[in-house]
């Protein structure tokens, strides 16, 4: 619900004004969702304290229904939860099947005389003066006057296909959930999160609970190997050796190392994560929990090593606007996000 994220940054604004949009949306498509609640939980002295300058952040962002809780109040929202000293409560966050809203988006899209072709890689995006050319790899070309991009995991390649700047570089953060087992999904009611560590742009492992009565707990960060590494598995060469020769990354990898090393051994070694669950819920054990899916993150990196941390567009090309920073919160944020494109587009194409 943007407690998160810096006053005045677009992330902010964006996420409080989506979050209450993807609700509204839902109600009119009859999308089923569940406002849930979620409780960021501190369990030492030195969280509390971030916590408070966290709570003071949400304020400055207009969350609405925030409170700070104490340990008996943690403990009627969430019962198992005894690890907390105390917590913000963000009642009005929730969770829906965003597979759902997404489908719903692409039916408007339709129904408003759009046309979607999914399937269709682009190779390349060429301004020849009159129109802009997309040819896809299976030659299918589209002609056209203007073209909006947001191509996630490939945002920076694509808008560097179309003559856009190079920078930022997408690095690939591979996001690994655990479940707990369907007998043990009564631990959690709503979301429980940790106080996120200000050095690293990722929230922490934390419980969720979702549409179907599963209750996912993670992710994790770790580098994947390729832009879609969705398992330890799964290489690419190009990848590789692209964020190999990518200095930024070295600038954030070498005073990281320690942090990403401990990572990578809790992804490998799953016993090594339960002390950060435990932490919350104590009564958490490791056969309570099986490995579950896994997302991977596109995080944009400067080439100084800084991580992007607000949406970020390039309106560098004439005719063109590329989204190339669009991390989480994006999708709660996708009703407003859209607003702010369709404006900038207006302002960028002369409409
Ligand atoms: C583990 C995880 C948990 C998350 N949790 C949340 C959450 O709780 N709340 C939230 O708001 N957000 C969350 N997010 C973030 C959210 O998923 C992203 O912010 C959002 O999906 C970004 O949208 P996008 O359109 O920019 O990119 P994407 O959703 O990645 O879409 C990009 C599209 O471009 C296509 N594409 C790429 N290259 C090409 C090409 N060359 N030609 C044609 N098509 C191309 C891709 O196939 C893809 O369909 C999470 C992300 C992860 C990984």
């Amino acid at each position: 619900m943007g407690i998160y994220y810096t006053p005045g940054s677009l992330k902010a604004r964006l996420c409080v004004d989506g979050a209450l949009r993807t609700y509204q949306y839902c109600e009119e498509r009859a999308i089923p969702y569940s406002r849930c609640g979620k409780l960021i939980v501190a369990t030492n002295e030195e969280e509390v304290s971030r916590l408070d300058v966290l709570y003071d952040k949400g304020l400055q962002n207009k969350v609405p229904g925030l409170a700070l809780v104490d340990r008996k109040e943690i403990l009627e929202i969430e019962p198992y939860c005894t690890g907390g000293l105390k917590a913000i409560h963000s009642p009005n966050t929730g969770i829906v099947d965003w597979r759902r809203v997404a489908c719903s988006y692409g039916d408007d899209f339709r129904a408003n005389g759009g046309t979607i072709l999914t399937g269709h890689e682009v190779a390349t995006i060429k301004d020849v003066g009159r129109e802009i050319r997309v040819d896809c790899q299976d030659r299918t070309r589209i002609t056209t006057k203007h073209v909006i991009t947001c191509a996630g995991l490939y945002s920076d390649r694509v808008s560097e296909k179309a003559g856009g700047k190079r920078s930022p570089t997408i690095v690939p953060f591979r996001g690994e959930y655990l479940e707990l087992r369907a007998d043990k999904r009564y631990l959690v009611k709503g979301n429980i999160y940790p106080v996120p560590n200000p050095k690293f742009p990722f929230l922490g492992v934390h419980f969720t609970p979702r549409m179907d009565g599963s209750v996912w707990v993670g992710p994790n960060a770790v580098l994947a190997g390729a832009r879609e590494g969705y398992s330890w598995s799964t290489v690419n060469a190009r990848d590789m050796a692209e964020m190999a020769s990518f200095r930024g990354l070295w600038k954030l990898a070498v005073p990281n190392l320690q942090y990403g090393m401990k990572e990578m051994a809790k992804s490998a070694i799953l016993p090594l994560q339960l002390a950060d669950l435990t932490r919350f819920i104590p009564e958490v054990k490791m056969s309570d929990l099986v490995r579950g899916s896994a997302g991977v993150r596109a995080q944009a990196m400067r080439d100084d090593g800084t991580l992007v941390d607000d949406f970020e567009f390039d309106e560098s090309c004439p005719g063109m606007l590329h989204v190339r920073n669009a991390p989480s919160p994006a999708a709660t944020s996708s009703l407003a996000i859209a607003d702010l494109v369709t404006e900038r587009a207006a302002k960028c194409f002369g409409l």
